[in-house]
């Protein structure tokens, strides 16, 4: 077990002062939609720069790595690749795998703090709530030296749904 303090949050992944913040990025890591778009977008061109000199080839489902945060207020991107549910990539280890890899790399950098967005959640199309179970789960049952992991969400339905899955654990 883990003693991380995990908690939901109401916001844009972007604004989180952590020492990492999570991307729900695809293969190829050169930007995107939703989460991916919105930390190319205000993280600036560093952050693409990074990626195309640190991940020539991409990253793998479920697999983690990091980059500089550019102009965001954290020091990291660490990058992860969710399953797209709606391409039939229906395996939850690869879900878990986001999670606990993320935490990893987290623990390389010597992280404290880090910020998740419900990955695979979006367009990729995982259930949602399977989606909040798999990152509740995860994340407390990774052994880290993360102290505090938020799971940010930018809709209040989603953020409610999240507060309630970690009220049924504690
Ligand atoms: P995926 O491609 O892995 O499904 P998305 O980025 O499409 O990832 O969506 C993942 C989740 O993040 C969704 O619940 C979406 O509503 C939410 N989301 C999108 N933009 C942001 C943001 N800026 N901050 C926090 N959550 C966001």
């Amino acid at each position: 077990m883990s003693s991380v303090s995990l908690t939901a949050v109401l916001g844009d992944i972007t604004a989180q002062h952590v020492d990492a913040v999570v991307n729900a990025a695809n293969n190829a890591m050169r930007g995107g939609g939703g989460v991916d778009g919105a930390i190319h977008r205000v993280g600036g061109p560093a952050i693409l720069q990074d990626c195309i000199a640190r991940f020539p080839d991409g990253l793998a489902t479920g697999d983690a790595g990091w980059t500089t945060a550019g102009d965001l207020p954290a020091k990291w991107v660490v990058h992860t690749v969710g399953p797209n549910w709606n391409a039939g990539q229906r395996d939850r280890s690869l879900l878990e795998s986001c999670y606990r890899r993320a935490l990893e790399v987290a623990d390389e950098l010597g992280a404290r703090s880090i910020a998740f967005p419900l990955i695979s959640a979006g367009v990729y199309g995982w259930p949602r709530d399977d989606a909040i179970a798999a990152a509740v789960d995860t994340i407390l049952s990774t052994p880290t030296r993360v102290a505090d992991a938020r799971i940010v969400a930018f809709d209040e339905t989603v953020h409610r749904h999240v507060q309630e899955a970690l009220d049924a654990r504690r």
